[in-house]
């Protein structure tokens, strides 16, 4: 990795990832990514974005387009295999020369067999890129004695491009954020709460190409305003992955005392979660979308056996997804704690399920017997009623200074 400061003129390469495996869909997944990318440079000044053979070119147009927060930024934009930083020079062949020399130094002193690896699109330079790589290898081969050219395994590539407004030069890439470009497959509606499990879940089905439309239920008085703002607090987190998020917030109080006045205890969970479904299901057929999303996982507690996913995911029209169904606290912590939500999952909060929690849940509940239970209540009049009290939250990672 190259731990360098950006100078003005610097650019980005960044490779594509599984966007190249896709055939005829591949420009249709690029245009995605490069959409993506251009919607995240935007605050950071002027940047033009160009895609040439599975690289994706991004170059300041002037002194004022912010490099580093550039870099950054991309981090986390799905579609990216690798990124790359590369230097600019002038279009002189002992100027790429002597920049290669400086910039790659301290690679080119660890190395014990290198190549060069020249691009010209500008074509107006007076060398081929087979003498550009020629001229500037023999200068790198006389320079450093612990270094000999190889062609087929080389310790490090020297990679130049001669370019319209310069040339650069650059070495190894740094990992990007992997995955699909966000929104490249399609939308869904992810049930966002405040804890550990459903920002990874949302994170996660961001990565694999879904523009997320975050929906929370919030129980108030029984929860707090704060409960709520830690919601939105993980959201503008997760507007560094899934870009632009608009989320619904769904006034729950109403159906939960319904519930507990009119339901057995026993199966109070499962109908709330049913609830759940129902409207975030509605809201996501309402938009278009193709699935909704949650942070279920097997066996964790009461409400997530299979036959208790059965009794919730039957209210809903569109498919479940349930990215964390197979995974371990730990391993989703971890993910947690890589994607920065971790900290804000923990803080203290009432959470609207906890307000409710029966002392003994059923946790193997029949379908026949939940819909048994839940007769008692007018549910069409109820999920009307939530849909129509919703607030929309608008969160823009472009209007937000903390979060570039
Ligand atoms: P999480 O850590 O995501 O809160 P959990 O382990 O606490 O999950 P549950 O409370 O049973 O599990 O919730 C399971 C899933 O249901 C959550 O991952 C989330 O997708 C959804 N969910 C739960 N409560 C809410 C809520 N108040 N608003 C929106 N979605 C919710
Ligand atoms: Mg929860």
């Amino acid at each position: 990795m190259q731990e360098t400061t950006a100078r003005a003129g610097d650019i980005l390469l960044l490779k594509e990832g599984e966007v190249v495996l896709k055939g005829l869909n591949k420009r249709y997944f690029e245009q995605k990514l490069t959409q993506n990318i251009r919607r995240r440079l935007k605050p950071l000044g002027r940047f033009v974005v160009t895609a040439t053979q599975n690289v994706i070119y991004v170059e300041p147009q002037d002194s004022e387009a912010d490099v580093d927060a550039a870099f950054e930024a991309l981090q986390n934009v799905f579609g990216i295999m690798t990124m790359t930083r590369a230097v600019a020079c002038e279009k002189d062949a002992d100027v790429i020369c002597r920049t290669a020399m400086e910039y790659l130094d301290g690679e080119l002193r660890a190395a014990k067999t290198f190549k060069v690896e020249s691009k010209r699109s500008d074509k107006g330079f007076p060398m081929t890129s087979i003498q550009l790589s020629q001229y500037v290898g023999g200068e790198i081969d006389e320079a450093y004695d612990n270094l000999t050219a190889d062609m087929h395994d080389p310790d490090i590539i020297v990679h130049l491009e001669v370019r319209d407004r310069a040339a650069y030069v650059h070495g190894a890439p740094v990992p990007g954020a992997g995955g699909m470009p966000v929104g490249s497959n399609g939308t869904a509606v992810s049930l966002l709460s405040g804890g550990i499990d459903s920002p990874v879940s949302t994170y996660m089905m961001a990565k694999r190409g879904l523009r997320i439309i975050p929906v929370h239920f919030f129980s108030f008085p029984y929860t707090s305003e704060l409960a709520k703002e830690k919601v939105i607090d993980l959201a503008k987190l997760l507007t560094r992955y899934c870009g632009r998020l608009f989320v619904e917030v769904v006034p729950f109080t109403h159906i939960q005392e319904e519930i507990r006045a009119k339901c057995p205890e026993e199966y109070f969970t499962v109908i709330m979660r049913r609830f759940m479904m129902r409207i975030a299901d509605r809201i996501a057929v309402d938009n278009g979308c193709g699935a909704l999303v949650t942070g279920e996982s097997l066996g964790q507690v009461a409400s997530q056996t299979m036959e208790a996913m059965r009794c919730t995911e039957a209210v809903a029209e569109l498919p479940v997804l349930r990215p964390l169904v197979g995974m371990d606290k730990e391993e989703v912590i971890r993910i947690a704690r890589r994607i920065g939500t971790f900290d804000t999952s923990i803080l203290p909060y009432e959470d609207c399920c906890t307000v409710f929690t029966p002392r003994h849940p059923c946790t193997h509940p029949k379908l026949e017997k939940v819909e048994e239970a839940e007769a008692g209540l007018d549910v069409e009049a109820l999920v009307q009623e939530a849909l129509d009290g919703r607030e929309m939250i608008k969160l823009d990672p472009r209007k937000m200074e903390e979060l570039r």
